[in-house]
């Protein structure tokens, strides 16, 4: 069965549900081994093996939404912070001289930055280091994203988070099922490099509803997927149901390879936190990206989006990956030798 899904696959046919609900449900063994060759060929042939390392800050961990999966919605009591426009902007070009691929801003919904304000930090941001800006910060309204753009911003991550309809206003108190997928086509229009993704273990999840999901995406048109296992996080709703099968999550980054071959696919932090071999396991299975944490020492420690989640650091994520024999780009590589360089002198 496997092999006439790869043909498929491979034809560019698009998969049926029920081919992408068996890939999903592949168990330890030689077929679910050949999956993931199969969507590590995939991964080679249509982009490369060179791995994107982007840097991510996480500038604000204030909310105004309630998901109940996430360790910093506006009811739980964490220590709050928010980094200035300058301090921001100050990470942002350290970043880029690192070589990063793009550099993400990420935070909970916060309207205490104002559109003139995001305009401000993105379009400094553009202009001083010449890297693709990705906004990561929740709904905004349509016409900010226009905005946005026109500032310099190019790609928009906004996960649909579930495609099952009574899951997502289960955990969704304050978001509207039709207007987050509107908005994510209306990204897609405007011609952003559109980001979604789902949470793999949300309470009620069959694997069907997983398959829906790839099938969504694939739909909208999405280039970059962002998808990892649910993590508890203390203090909300959900602190006591299991953490999503990091397993499932891997089968799923296959089954996504084999279905959209040209994605940009992040071996998520999410993974990384339940079993940090995994993560790099990921890019065997389908994922070409990582993300890197550059929020500030003093800040990270309270952007608990989960329980426990691990840090991933620039250099020992880059050099892992050489090891493994991905491609990074020049400039990466020529910033790590120089890194490793100091090290032993120090030593
Ligand atoms: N506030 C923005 C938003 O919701 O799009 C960006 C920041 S939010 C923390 C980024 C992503 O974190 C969400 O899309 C969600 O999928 C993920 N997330 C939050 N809590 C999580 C949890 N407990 N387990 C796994 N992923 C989680
Ligand atoms: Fe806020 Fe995003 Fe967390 Fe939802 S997932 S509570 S919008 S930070």
């Amino acid at each position: 069965k496997l092999f006439a899904v790869a043909i498929r696959a491979l034809e560019e046919i698009p998969l049926s549900k029920e081919e992408i609900v068996y890939l999903l449900t592949l168990e330890e063994g030689e077929e679910r081994r050949l999956l993931f060759k199969l969507a590590n060929a995939f991964r080679h042939d249509y982009m490369g093996d060179m791995v994107f390392i982007k840097g991510v800050i996480e500038f604000s961990n204030y909310c105004r939404k309630n998901c109940a999966y996430c360790g910093i919605r506006a009811s739980n009591k964490v220590h709050r912070y928010r980094m200035s426009p300058d301090e921001i902007i100050s990470v942002a070009i350290n970043m880029a001289k690192l070589g990063v691929d793009t550099i993400i801003l990420q935070s909970g919904e916060d309207p205490y930055y104002d559109l003139e304000t995001l305009e401000h930090i993105v379009s400094t941001i553009r202009s001083t280091t010449y890297v693709p800006v990705s906004l990561s910060i929740g709904e905004l309204p349509k016409p900010a994203y226009l905005k946005l753009k026109h500032a310099g911003a190019s790609k928009v991550l906004l996960k649909h988070e579930t495609i099952n309809k009574k899951i997502f206003e289960a955990v969704h108190p304050d978001d509207d099922y039709d207007e987050r997928i509107d908005l994510l086509d209306y990204i897609v229009s405007l011609g952003y490099v559109g980001g979604s993704g789902n949470i793999i273990g949300l309470p009620g999840q069959v694997i069907e509803d997983i398959a829906d999901d790839i099938l969504f995406m694939k739909r909208i048109g999405v280039k970059m997927i962002g998808l990892g296992p649910f993590v508890p996080a203390e203090g909300t709703p959900l602190q006591k149901f299991p953490h999503g099968d990091p397993e499932l999550t891997l089968n799923t980054y296959a089954a996504i390879r084999l279905t959209m071959p040209r994605v940009f696919m992040p071996a998520t932090t999410a993974l990384g936190t339940i079993d940090e071999k995994k993560q790099f396991e990921a890019f065997n299975a389908g994922c070409n990206v990582i993300m890197c944490n550059f929020t500030p020492e003093k800040y990270r420690k309270d952007y608990m989006i989960y329980t426990g989640k691990a840090k991933v650091e620039f250099f020992q994520t880059a050099k892992r990956l050489k090891e493994m024999g991905f491609k990074l780009s020049v400039k990466i590589l020529r910033e790590l030798e120089k890194h490793e360089k100091e090290v032993m002198d120090r030593c």
